[in-house]
Parts: structure tokens; C-alpha cells; sequence
């Protein structure tokens, strides 16, 4: 591994100054889960590695009234320990949850995941369907983007050289609505995912048809896919199994997997279909609380 500088500054604007002195050759570490593993692997030639996890604006998780805020070094497992998250961000808590085992969860953080950007990304899909924004600061000041526009490819991001993820900022969810996100993988934990659904549902004051939906799919594409066609299907449609079984269909065709050594585009495809009528069916439950 190419020897690097450690360096921990304890502000944005300190980061930003390291990174921009560095250019390519400087990463931000949050957990460092992956990024230690990669520079191990000499994915790239780092001069420096910058901590974040002494900036206090990075570390900072908040519930309020107007949604939830993750800091960008957040460990997974203040996330799913906490109680108001857990209440009203349940999809949130299921890809944190998964990450990894127990050791990864203690480092490692949604933010991390998100700007790693694998197509398996366990947190990113809860992101989309939650409709979270990514929070970013340069030195030209603070940029918000959408998650579901995040990942531009494979461990690919609209992140730039001198950009750094502030924080990930979740709207509070509607009344009547809930989400769930779940994955396919060979064994029972720290596996990659063969293919993952997220889904939010939000249903009318009755609870018997859908007002809207957001469904994500992982691990079938070049990036994680917010499958929009499959969610607007939804919309206005009772809850019942036809209908169900009708989006999680063309979740099916939402679906671009490649054939690999985990799993062939058919099975994939097929996962997809069968996750989605589950997920679809698991936040109603929770929507009906
Ligand atoms: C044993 C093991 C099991 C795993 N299991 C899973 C799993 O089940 N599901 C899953 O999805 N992943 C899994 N992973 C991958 C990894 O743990 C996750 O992707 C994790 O969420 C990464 O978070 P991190 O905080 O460690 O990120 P880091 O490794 O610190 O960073 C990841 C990338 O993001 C960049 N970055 C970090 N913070 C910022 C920032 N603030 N601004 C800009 N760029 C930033 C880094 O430079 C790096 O390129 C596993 C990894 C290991 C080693």
C-alpha cells in the first residue's frame, strides 16, 4: 500500500482546504470500510486520508419536526439504536441494520455507503424511496442532490475533487405512509446483495389504496435505480394483491442486471419481482402501524 498522511481536521472548511491541496491523490474516511480496503487493493495512490470523524457538523444526527439529519460520518449503529428513527424511518434502519456485521456497523456510516456508490449499496435504496437529499460543501459553498442522483455509475458520484459530503437530510414522512427495504443474499449476513428492493408507500386516510409510492431497486443496474414507473403505478390503486402483484411486475422490467459470478439476469430479474411484492406488502403494514 502507497504510504499516506492521516489527517483529521475539525472543521469542513479545514477539509476542504486538504483535499483541494491534494487533488486526486486525497480521500475522505469516514468509517473507512471500504476505502481502506480499496487502498489497500491500490485502487488508488493516496498522499493523504482525511478523517472526518472529528468535525462536529459530520457526526451530527438529528431527528425534528421537518425530517431527519444523518451526518456524513455516522456509524450505522447510532442510527438503528435510535429510538425516534427507529419509529418513523423504519427502512432507513433496515439497510443500516445489514451493513456489514456488528464491527463494520460501529465504523461504518450511511454516508460512507452512499459515496462509495456500489450498485449493492444496502443503504442507498432507503435513501431514494425516503426522497433524501445529499448535502454537499466545497470550497464554492453548500450544494443539495437528490439521492437518487448521486451515484452516476459504478463507485462513481457527482462528488468532485474538494467536494465533501456534509450530510444526508431525510424528509419527516407523511401520515399514513411507511417503508421497507430488504436484499437476496446466499448466506444469512455480511454478503453482498444479489439484488435489493426499498419501497415507501404512502395510503390514503382509510388505508385501503395508495396515494404514492417510491420504489428502489439494488444491485440490477450500473447504479442503484429509482424505479419511478413502478412507483407512480401505484398510485390510486386499493390495496390488494393485484395491484401489488401488477407494480412488483414491472419492477421486473425496471430491473438492468448483468449475468455474474453471484447471480444470472434471470434470477435477478426474478428476485426483483418477488422482493418488491414483499417490500410493497411490508409498508403497508407498517403504514397501517
Ligand atoms: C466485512 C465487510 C462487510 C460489508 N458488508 C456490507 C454490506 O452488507 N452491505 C453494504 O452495503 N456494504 C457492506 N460493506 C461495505 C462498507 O462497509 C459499506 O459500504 C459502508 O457503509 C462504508 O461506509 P464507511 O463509513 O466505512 O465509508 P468509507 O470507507 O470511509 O468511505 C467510502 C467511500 O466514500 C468516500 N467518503 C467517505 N466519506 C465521505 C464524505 N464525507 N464526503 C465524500 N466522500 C466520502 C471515501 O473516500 C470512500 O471512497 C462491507 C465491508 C466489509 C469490509
Amino acid at each position: 500500500m502507497h504510504p499516506f498522511a492521516y489527517v483529521a481536521p475539525g472543521t469542513v472548511d479545514e477539509a476542504i482546504a486538504v483535499l483541494n491541496e491534494h487533488g486526486d491523490r486525497a480521500r475522505p474516511m469516514a468509517g473507512g470500510t471500504d476505502l481502506l480496503v480499496k487502498a489497500r487493493a491500490n485502487v488508488w495512490e493516496l498522499d493523504a486520508v482525511v478523517d472526518i470523524k472529528n468535525i462536529p457538523e459530520l457526526m451530527n444526527l438529528s431527528v425534528g419536526s421537518d425530517g431527519l439529519s444523518i451526518g456524513a460520518g455516522v456509524p450505522c449503529y447510532e442510527v438503528y439504536e435510535n429510538s425516534e428513527i427507529v419509529a418513523d424511518y423504519p427502512g432507513i434502519v433496515d439497510g443500516a441494520s445489514i451493513i456489514g456485521g456488528i464491527q463494520i456497523q460501529s465504523r461504518a456510516g450511511l454516508g460512507g455507503n452512499l459515496c462509495n456508490a456500489a450498485p449493492s449499496g444496502d443503504g442507498i435504496c432507503p435513501l431514494i424511496v425516503y426522497s433524501a437529499v445529499a448535502r454537499i460543501a466545497s470550497s464554492s459553498g453548500i450544494r443539495e442532490v437528490p439521492v437518487e442522483d448521486f451515484c452516476t455509475g459504478p463507485s462513481q458520484t457527482v462528488l468532485e475533487t474538494g467536494d465533501l459530503l456534509v450530510s444526508i437530510e431525510v424528509p419527516k414522512p407523511a401520515a399514513n405512509s411507511g417503508a421497507a427495504y430488504t436484499r437476496f443474499i446466499p448466506r444469512n449476513e455480511m454478503d453482498i446483495a444479489v439484488a435489493g428492493v426499498g419501497v415507501f408507500v404512502q395510503l390514503d386516510s382509510s388505508g385501503q389504496n395508495f396515494e404514492s409510492a417510491r420504489i428502489a431497486l439494488a444491485s440490477v443496474g450500473p447504479t442503484p435505480i429509482l424505479a419511478a414507473t413502478t412507483g407512480n403505478s401505484l398510485a390510486g390503486k386499493p390495496v390488494n394483491d393485484e395491484s401489488i402483484a401488477a407494480a412488483a411486475s414491472l419492477a421486473r422490467d425496471a430491473a438492468t442486471p448483468i449475468t455474474d459470478m453471484r447471480g444470472t439476469i434471470e434470477q435477478r430479474k426474478q428476485l426483483v419481482e418477488v422482493l418488491t411484492g414483499r417490500m410493497i406488502k411490508q409498508a403497508v403494514e407498517r403504514a397501517r402501524g
